[in-house]
């Protein structure tokens, strides 16, 4: 029988995850001369959410916002309220928002183009209304954002390990002495001995049904499978906030590529949102605006719904990119070109003939996400240190600030390396640590298999069980059910592979089933409903007195057990 072959390496710090946080996490590391491996499932170049690029970044610019009357607090109590719906890390969340002009310079260093001639604000930056009632959402040429700090990264000296899928932690004496990953090229065991590891895997996705049927076809990088989640949980880390979904209500083409967010967004200054009919449903980025923070604003929203208009027979629901003028015209193509998924619409339009003058896009919603917005991840102290004393979370990876998006990814992940080297310089030896046992087993077991099930039937029944039993009707029973039947799925999927590839995919079956398990334990434990992120039909209401709190769940001996943190 083939056994899997193990490879050792050393560092101080291990960044797990080369998205937009790992790269700046390894960057800062590099520059403070510590010794670091950068490990990612893809490669650094093109990997994450921001594989094909970003078009914006919030963050507070004093010297417009300032101008306009909004302070750095009034700002982040916008957010708070209106984006995080009241519970949100507070203290990060103000480091997020006072540090990301910082990040954003640094990329400028980096190579990437933020200012314009022809704006008239003070630096000749591009600034936007997006999710903030403010206008701080600085648009920008973003869409190499992934090549500039991938070079950055090894201009500054940091190791890159590509093609490795972390999946397991080590663990000594109760603190981080390492990851264990597999290398999903060249089928070995990577063992990464560190003194402190900091975990930037992004996102879960892959949990719920695509919209289009097909497993790949979803907005957010199928890649992302909640590997480092699960990897903490089973490390005994505490969670939190798992049980929310991202706010429903983001729709995007149906049709053509699932990317960014049509109609309106920071990008489209003619795009509006139409029915059926042609009435306005979402109004263009030119009619919104004004200047405080607390509601005065004219915001997107025109009281109607893409949902409400289906419903009411007036759909299908289309993206009207068609008004404004040439330059209004000029201006969305630019910045489409390089938002996440948007030079893929371009591309596939050119090739159908589509024109945004002329044709309407229909607009589809788009399939659960357990993203961004629901924050689901490690808690995290003010340093970004979770439980485990020595590892780090950062960016979509950590739990609890909904919304942080990219300037999240960027502060967190410069954070998460400050902290990190403070540990390692009082750490003489570099750990051993254990924790590779199960994954090698499991990775041995599917070898020895000449014949079984396929990874794609277990992903097409976990995207059931998850849609059925946490997306259509939430409840204790429900989600009892869901628990029961990944359980089943666990014990009696028979995986095979007939190569890294393959049992790449295997490994994140695993990881997906106990995201999963994670889901419907919380789900079960939050007994109300809370607004558009989480509904229960068993408990309808909000329970402010007793639910307004994260979440927190952790294995201990074997069973998850539950802690309620205050925001
Ligand atoms: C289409 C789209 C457009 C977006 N546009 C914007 C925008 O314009 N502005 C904005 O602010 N936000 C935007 N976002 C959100 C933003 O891109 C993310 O919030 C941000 O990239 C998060 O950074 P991150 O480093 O935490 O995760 P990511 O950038 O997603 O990186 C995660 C990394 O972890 C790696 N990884 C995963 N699993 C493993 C594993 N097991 N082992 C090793 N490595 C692993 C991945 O390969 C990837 O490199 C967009 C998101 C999407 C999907």
């Amino acid at each position: 029988m083939k056994r899997i072959e193990i490879q050792e390496h050393t560092c101080d710090i291990c960044v797990v995850g080369g998205g937009l946080a790992g790269c700046m996490a390894a960057i800062r590391a590099a520059q403070l001369n510590t010794n670091v491996i950068l490990v990612d499932k893809s490669h650094p170049e093109r990997s994450g959410c921001a594989a094909t690029g970003l078009d914006h970044v919030w963050g507070y610019f004093p010297e417009v916002q300032g101008r306009e009357g909004v302070s750095l607090e009034e700002m982040v109590e916008d957010h708070i309220q209106n984006v995080a719906h009241g519970l949100v890390h507070k203290k990060m969340l103000h480091y997020i928002a006072a540090t990301s002009l910082d990040r954003i310079l640094d990329l400028e260093r980096f190579g990437a183009k933020i200012r314009f001639e022809d704006s008239t604000l003070p630096g000749k930056l591009r600034l936007q209304y997006q999710m903030h009632a403010c206008r701080n959402t600085l648009h920008f040429e973003g869409r190499d954002v992934k090549r500039i700090l991938s070079k950055a990264v090894r201009n500054q000296g940091a190791r890159i390990l590509d093609r490795v899928m972390v999946m397991e932690l080590l663990v000594e004496d109760g603190e981080i002495a390492g990851a264990v990953g597999y290398g999903t090229r060249d089928g070995k065991i990577h063992r990464i001995r560190a003194k402190a590891v900091v975990m930037a895997t992004g996102r879960a996705n892959r949990l719920y049904k695509p919209y289009p049927g097909l497993t790949f076809a979803i907005r957010m990088p199928p890649a992302l499978t909640g590997d480092g989640k699960a990897a903490m949980f089973r490390a005994g880390v505490e969670l939190i906030n798992m049980e929310f979904l991202s706010i429903p209500g983001r729709w995007s083409s149906k049709n053509l590529i699932r990317g960014g967010g049509l109609p309106t967004g920071s990008y489209q200054p003619p795009g509006t949102g139409v029915n059926a009919l042609g009435e306005v449903i979402r109004r263009r980025n030119h009619d919104i605006g004004g200047k405080t923070v607390y509601g005065t604003a004219k915001t997107f929203a025109t009281g109607k719904s893409f949902q409400g208009e289906l419903e009411a027979g007036r759909g299908p629901i289309y993206a009207d990119m068609s008004w404004g003028s040439e330059e209004d015209q000029k201006y969305m193509l630019w910045a489409i070109e390089n938002e996440g998924l948007g030079p893929g619409l371009l591309h596939l339009m050119d090739s159908y003939g589509l024109d945004f003058r002329k044709h309407k896009i229909e607009l589809w919603p788009i399939e659960p996400e357990h993203s961004a917005a629901a924050a689901g991840g490690p808690i995290v102290d003010d340093i970004c240190q979770t439980t485990l004393p020595g590892l780090y979370a950062a960016g979509d990876e950590a739990g609890g600030i909904p919304g942080s998006v990219a300037p999240g990814a960027f502060t967190m992940g410069y954070l998460a390396a400050e902290s990190a080297t403070k540990r390692t310089d009082q750490i003489k030896a570099i750990p051993v640590g254990k924790g590779e046992e199960q994954v090698v087993a499991f990775c041995n077991d599917i070898l020895s298999r000449s014949d079984g099930d396929p990874w794609e039937e277990a992903q097409a029944t976990i995207h059931n069980i998850m849609t059925d039993y946490n997306v259509h009707v939430r409840s204790e029973t429900m989600a009892n059910r869901g628990l029961e039947s990944l359980d089943y799925l666990a014990g009696t999927m028979h995986l095979t592979a007939a190569n890294p590839h393959e049992l790449t995919h295997c490994l994140e079956m695993r990881n997906l089933i106990d995201c999963g398990k994670i889901i419907f334990r919380s789900t079960i434990e939050r007994k109300e409903s809370r607004g558009k992120i989480f509904q229960r039909k068993d408990y309808p209401e909000q329970d402010d007195a007793n639910w307004f709190c994260f979440l927190g769940q952790k294995m201990e001996k074997d069973v998850a057990v539950f802690q309620k943190h205050s925001p």
